[in-house]
């Protein structure tokens, strides 16, 4: 044996050894990786089946009036109503062709509400143009919300507000509510910009109308 062959086979055991590492350090990653595959697809299986879960206890809303209408008298007479009506937008419109009566229209609204937070639905959707406006959650005097032409149940966005009345809003059309003078609730810039300076309306002498969410809690219904 030459000193340049034992020198060779040194090579090759190190070359070997260093193969046998990098096999293991590779296998261990793949095997880590397939762990974190695993992990990923049970965590979306776990999320569809509470998805899933979730799905089946979501009634429609007259179901839902149904089942509390023990409890709310409204409801009940609602609920028995012969339509066909099953979302609050049908009922709602239902009783507008029957009789327009604004508590009514109030009370379906703060119901609507209720059903969406126990159905842990999110919708604000403006009424004219669909657009999800949850940054624009807001109330106004009821004489701005009545010279739109709306009535309680029903949301517009800022844009379509101020198109039905034809100017722009002034700190002064909105009512001083935590809605609207909260530092916690997420609020467009335009909306920012129309509440901003000067004073906020005074609510004491007029009647609170909704425009957006409303703020009545659903252990209240
Ligand atoms: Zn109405
Ligand atoms: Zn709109």
């Amino acid at each position: 044996m030459t000193e340049s062959h034992v020198e060779q086979q040194v090579q090759a055991r190190i070359a070997a050894a260093r193969r046998r590492t990098e096999d293991m350090r590779r296998q261990r990653a793949e095997l880590a990786a397939a762990r974190k595959r695993g992990l990923a697809q049970r965590h979306a299986q776990k999320l569809r089946n509470l998805e899933q879960r979730r799905r089946e206890v979501i009634v429609n809303f007259r179901d839902w009036l149904g089942q509390r209408s023990r409890r709310v008298a409204l409801y009940g007479i609602w609920a028995a109503t012969s339509g066909t009506w099953a979302t609050a937008e049908e009922l709602h419109t239902e009783l507008h062709q029957a009789r327009v009566d604004i508590r009514e229209c109030t009370h379906l609204a703060a119901a609507k509400d209720a059903w969406l937070a126990a159905t842990e639905q999110w919708e604000h959707d403006c009424v004219d143009c669909g657009t999800d406006s949850t940054d624009e959650r807001y109330m106004v005097l009821h004489d701005v919300w009545a010279a739109a032409g709306m009535c309680p149940f029903g949301f517009l966005c800022i844009g379509c507000l101020e198109q039905r009345l034809g100017r722009r809003l002034r700190p002064d059309d909105f009512l001083e509510v935590l809605l609207n003078t909260d530092p916690g609730y997420q609020r467009s810039e335009r909306l920012t910009d129309r509440l901003s300076t000067a004073t906020v309306g005074q609510s004491t002498t007029v009647q609170p109308n909704r425009g957006g969410m409303t703020t009545v809690p659903k252990d209240q219904l």
